[in-house]
C-alpha cells in the first residue's frame, strides 16, 4: 500500500549556480521556509530528494493544534494558529483548513485534573481551552458512547489537509522566485574558511552563503556526514482513511486508543492513537541513554519492535563521499508498512465507541515514520562552529501543524531579523551543553 495521494509538484529543470540559501528537504518545514525566505527577497533552492511533501508531512493525521502542547512550544504555536487562516490566499491554494476544534477525552478525575493544569499554558498567549464535563463533552462530540469523565477542548485547534499543505507552500515558494528541485537529494555541504559555501547534489552543485537542513527523518544521517551529533530516532504511526461518512463529528478526537478527524473528502483519517512503534536499529543502542528518559516517560505509547528496519539501517552507510551516490538517493520515500490487523482494529475501536463509523469502509492505510528527539521538542537553529549551517527538525510527531510557524521562525533566524519568539528551547547546543533532555507534557 503505497502511501496517500499527494498533490504532484513538478520540480524546475535546472539547477541554478548559486542562491543565497539552500533548503534540504521538501516537507512542510523545508517548503514553509522556503517560502518565508523567498518573499523576503532571497534567492532559494529547496531541494527534496524525492517528491514535495511524499514523507511525513503528507502522512500524517492532519492536526493544528496547541492543545496539550510542551509548554516551550506554546509562544511559537500561538503565532502559527494566527498564519493558517491566511495560508490559503498566501499560496493561491486550497490547504483544507478549518478551525473546528479538538477534543482529547478524559476517562478518570486524574486525567480531568491533568487537562485543567495543562490549560494555564495558555493564558500567557491570550488563548483558552476548556477542561468539559461529560454534558458539554456530549454537545461538542455528540454520538461518543465511551466512558469517558469529560475532555479537554479547544475551539482554537483545528486541522488541515496533508496531501494539499506541502505542495501548495511549495508551489509558492516558486511563485516568489524560489528554485524547487525535486529527485534533487543533497549530499551534503562544503565549506570555505569553516563557513557554508554550497552543497553537492545529486544533479551537481549550488554555491550558497547558508544551508537549512529540514530533512524529517533523515536529518541525523545528514548531519553526521557533517560532523554533527544529532540524536534523533524514528517512530512509526499507523493511519487509515475511510470512506465518506454522514453527519460525523467536526472536531478532531484523541482517546488512549484511536484518534480521528474529518477529511475534506467527506472521510476521516483514524490512527492508532495508543501503539507507536519504535523499532530497534543501531541507532536505538547508540543513543540509548540519550533516550532513557524518554522512555520511561512514554512507556506504555512506545512499543519497541525488531524489525526488518534493524537490517535496513545497519547496511546504510554513516560516511559517504560527495561525489559518490549518497543514501538518500537509494530511499526517494520513506514508506513503511502499515499493519493491516491493525487498521482493522483501529476501526473496530472508533466504531464500538462511536457508532457513526459502522459502516465505514477502509480505502486506504499507511504507516509514517516521525523524527524524534529526546525532549519531544524541535531543532530551529544556526550551529555553533558552522556558520551558515541551520537546522529546522526534530519535530517528534507534531511538526504538521507548526510548521508554517517553524519555517517563519527558521527564516527570521537565517536573515537575522528580531525573532517573532524566544528561539532558545530549540537550540542545537542543548544536545551538548549539559541540558535536561526529557519530554514536558505540560501538567
Ligand atoms: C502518522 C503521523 C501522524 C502525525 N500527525 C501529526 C498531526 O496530526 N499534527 C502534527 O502537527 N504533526 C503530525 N505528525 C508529525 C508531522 O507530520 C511532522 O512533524 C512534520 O511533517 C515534519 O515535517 P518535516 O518537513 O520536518 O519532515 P518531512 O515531511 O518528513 O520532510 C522531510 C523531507 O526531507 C527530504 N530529505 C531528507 N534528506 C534529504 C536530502 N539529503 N536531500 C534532499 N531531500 C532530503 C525527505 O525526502 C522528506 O521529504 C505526524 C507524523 C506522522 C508520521
Amino acid at each position: 500500500m503505497p502511501g496517500p495521494r499527494v498533490t504532484p509538484v513538478y520540480g524546475d529543470e535546472n539547477l541554478p549556480e548559486k542562491v543565497d540559501v539552500v533548503v534540504i528537504g521538501g516537507g512542510i518545514i523545508g517548503a514553509s521556509t522556503a517560502l518565508e525566505l523567498a518573499e523576503r527577497g532571497l534567492k532559494v533552492a529547496l531541494c527534496e530528494k524525492g517528491g514535495i511533501g511524499q514523507e511525513q508531512s503528507s502522512r500524517n493525521w492532519g492536526w493544528v493544534r496547541i492543545s496539550r502542547r510542551d509548554p516551550k512550544e506554546i509562544p511559537l504555536m500561538a503565532e502559527t494558529l494566527k498564519l493558517w487562516p491566511e495560508l490559503a490566499k498566501r499560496t493561491g491554494r486550497d490547504v483544507g483548513y478549518k478551525q473546528a476544534g479538538i477534543m482529547f477525552a478524559a476517562k478518570t478525575d486524574k486525567d480531568m485534573a491533568k487537562f485543567e493544569r495543562w490549560t494555564r499554558h495558555l493564558a500567557p498567549v491570550g488563548l483558552s481551552a476548556e477542561v468539559m464535563k461529560r454534558d458539554a463533552f456530549d454537545t461538542v462530540m455528540g454520538g461518543c458512547e465511551e466512558k469517558v469523565k469529560g475532555g479537554l477542548f479547544t475551539a482554537v485547534d483545528g486541522r488541515a489537509e496533508p496531501q494539499l499543505a506541502a505542495p501548495a507552500i511549495a508551489e509558492a515558494a516558486r511563485a516568489a522566485g524560489a528554485s524547487v528541485l525535486t529527485e534533487c537529494a543533497v549530499r551534503g555541504v562544503e565549506t570555505s574558511g569553516g563557513a557554508v559555501s554550497g552543497v553537492i547534489t545529486e544533479r551537481g552543485p549550488i554555491a550558497c552563503d547558508a544551508v537549512v537542513l529540514a530533512g524529517g527523518a533523515w536529518s541525523r544521517l545528514f548531519s553526521g556526514n557533517f560532523g554533527l551529533e544529532l540524536p534523533q530516532l524514528k517512530v512509526q504511526n499507523t493511519v487509515l482513511r475511510t470512506s465518506p461518512i454522514e453527519g460525523g463529528p467536526e472536531p478532531a478526537y484523541w482517546n488512549d486508543t484511536f484518534a480521528f478527524r474529518k477529511r475534506a473528502d467527506g472521510g476521516y483519517s483514524i490512527a492508532d492513537g495508543s501503539t507507536n512503534i519504535a523499532h530497534l536499529t543501531p541507532d536505538s543502542f547508540r543513543l540509548f541513554k540519550t533516550f532513557l528518559p524518554a522512555f520511561l516517560h512514554t512507556i506504555g505509547d512506545v512499543s519497541l519492535r525488531l524489525s526488518e528496519r534493524f537490517v535496513i539501517e545497519a547496511v546504510t552507510p554513516r560516511r559517504w563521499d560527495l561525489d559518490e551516490p549518497s543514501p538518500f538517493e537509494y530511499t526517494r520515500v520513506l514508506d513503511p508498512k502499515p499493519d493491516r490487523k491493525l487498521l482493522t482494529r483501529i476501526l473496530q475501536d472508533a466504531a464500538s465507541r462511536f457508532p457513526i463509523f459502522k459502516g465505514a469502509k477502509i480505502l486506504q492505510g499507511w504507516a509514517g515514520l516521525m523524527d524524534v528527539t529526546p525532549d519531544a521538542v524541535p531543532v530551529i537553529s544556526g550551529v555553533d562552529g558552522k556558520p551558515g549551517f541551520y537546522i529546522a527538525t526534530g519535530f517528534s510527531g507534531h511538526g504538521f501543524g507548526i510548521g508554517p510557524g517553524a519555517g517563519r521562525l527558521m527564516a527570521q533566524l537565517v536573515t537575522g531579523e528580531t525573532p517573532m519568539v524566544d528561539p532558545h528551547h530549540f537550540r542545537f547546543s542543548r544536545f551538548s551543553d549539559g541540558s535536561r533532555l526529557v519530554p514536558d507534557d505540560g501538567f
